[in-house]
């Protein structure tokens, strides 16, 4: 029988090993994951959105998935007969642009959008004041708002998946892959920290922003690296309603949390590589970059108070910050990698798991077919990207 290890048990990790249990293959599967709590891992650090407001039908198809299983989470995630809760919080997404050509690029998204069936709208000055209380608009032309589109815990996310595929009979193991060992175009094994080396047949790489490295292990290369996200939590003396993801031209974002927003910003130029700290320079870039813009958009937040902070990772995609899926195209033919989220791999993660499994068990795309997202592109240099909302 033919062993599937999976290197990496977050989000990604978790959702193929329980699309693979659903299918009936759990006892093939190991996963190999170092830290049961996460700590590290992208997935609890992320804001949780899981938005229908892309500009890629494949990206659009994942997120309705995705939307579709967390709506329905607690019941699909059920291993006792008693169905905790999760939450969907359906807040919306608001994107706001400025400027012909940034609402050119709103409505060419807004068009693949409603080709998809997505019931999004592109609302005009007059009309985003009459919807949303309490937020400015006067300098804005135009926003983007996605109504079925929302929140959820990810770290209850990703537990429930590993939960529910242990359940299935999916093995897990504590430790951290440090080599593959290869037989002419194969890997055989994989080494672990603890635990020596283990046969595979099939090897999954789903290891967030550590997955290049990973890759390197085999002389594979990808055009992804980790790249930093500090956010910053705050909390207002007079509590105001829940807002939308609202994203500001200026790519400043916030979104309800809790009792509080949280903020982040998207610095197309930002270094790359891990960096976890948010120190004396993130707090300065909190207060010169994102403090006017949010105390401007909505005035309440001119009396904010940062509680917390805490950086996460992108595993970013340099060549168009989109995902690739699929076997190490022209190498290892046994070799599989599902990578290059940025900010939007919580979503993506149910449909990820199951067009893996599907990969992984049919030989191809059952459902939503990822073809274009496949590592072919990144050997003819063939971006595809996004128009509209980039995480
Ligand atoms: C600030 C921020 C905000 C975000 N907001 C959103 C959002 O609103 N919506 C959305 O959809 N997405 C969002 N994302 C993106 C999302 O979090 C990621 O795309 C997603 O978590 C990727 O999942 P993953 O399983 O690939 O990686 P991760 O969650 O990073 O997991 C990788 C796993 O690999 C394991 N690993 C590492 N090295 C090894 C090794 N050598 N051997 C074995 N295992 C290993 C790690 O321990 C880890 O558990 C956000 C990300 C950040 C940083």
């Amino acid at each position: 029988m033919d062993r599937i290890v999976i290197i990496g048990g977050s989000i990604m990790g978790s959702s193929i090993a329980y699309h693979l249990g659903l299918a009936g293959a759990a006892d093939r599967v190991l996963v190999v994951e170092p830290d049961p709590t996460y700590e590290w891992a992208a997935a609890p650090r992320s804001a949780g959105g899981v938005r229908l407001m892309h500009g890629l039908p494949e990206n659009i198809e994942m997120s309705r998935y995705g939307r579709e299983v967390y709506r329905n989470f607690a019941a699909l995630m059920d291993v006792d007969g008693e169905p905790g809760t999760f939450p969907f919080l359906e807040y919306g997404y608001l994107y706001l642009v400025v400027g012909h050509e940034a609402v050119a690029e709103a409505q060419a998204s807004l068009k693949v959008q409603r080709e998809a069936g997505v019931p999004n709208e592109l609302l005009d000055r007059d009309e985003l004041e009459r919807r949303f209380d309490g937020v400015r608009f006067d300098d804005v032309d135009a926003g983007l708002f996605g109504p079925q589109d929302g929140f959820i815990d990810p770290y209850a996310a990703v537990q429930g998946f590993r939960r529910k595929a242990q359940s299935f009979g999916v093995e897990y193991l504590t430790d951290r892959v440090v080599d593959l060992e290869t037989v002419d175009d194969r890997v055989n094994r994989v080494v672990t920290e603890a635990h020596g080396a283990i046969e595979a047949d099939v090897v999954v790489n789903v290891a967030g922003a550590w997955a290049p490295a990973i890759c390197a292990m085999v002389g594979m290369s990808i055009p992804v690296e980790p790249l930093s996200r500090p956010t910053f939590y705050f909390e207002l003396r007079e509590p105001i309603a829940p807002l939308p993801l609202t994203k500001d031209p200026s790519g400043v974002a916030f979104r309800t949390e809790g009792a509080g927003f949280a903020a982040g910003l998207t610095r197309p130029g930002a270094a790359r590589g891990f960096q976890w700290d948010v120190g004396e320079a993130e707090h300065a870039l909190f207060d010169s970059e994102l403090w006017p813009v949010l105390a401007h958009r909505v005035p309440a937040f001119e009396a904010l108070k940062v509680q917390r902070s805490w950086a996460g990772h992108y595993a970013y995609n340099r060549l168009d910050g989109n995902t690739i899926i699929g076997p190490w195209v022209g190498g290892l033919s046994n070799f599989y990698i599902a990578t290059g989220f940025s900010g939007a791999g919580l979503q993506k993660g149910p449909a990820i798991g199951r067009a893996m499994a599907e990969l992984l068990l049919e030989g191809g795309y059952q459902t939503i077919d990822l073809t274009r997202l496949s590592y072919q592109r990144v050997i003819d240099n063939a971006p595809l990207v996004e128009v509209g909302f980039k995480a």
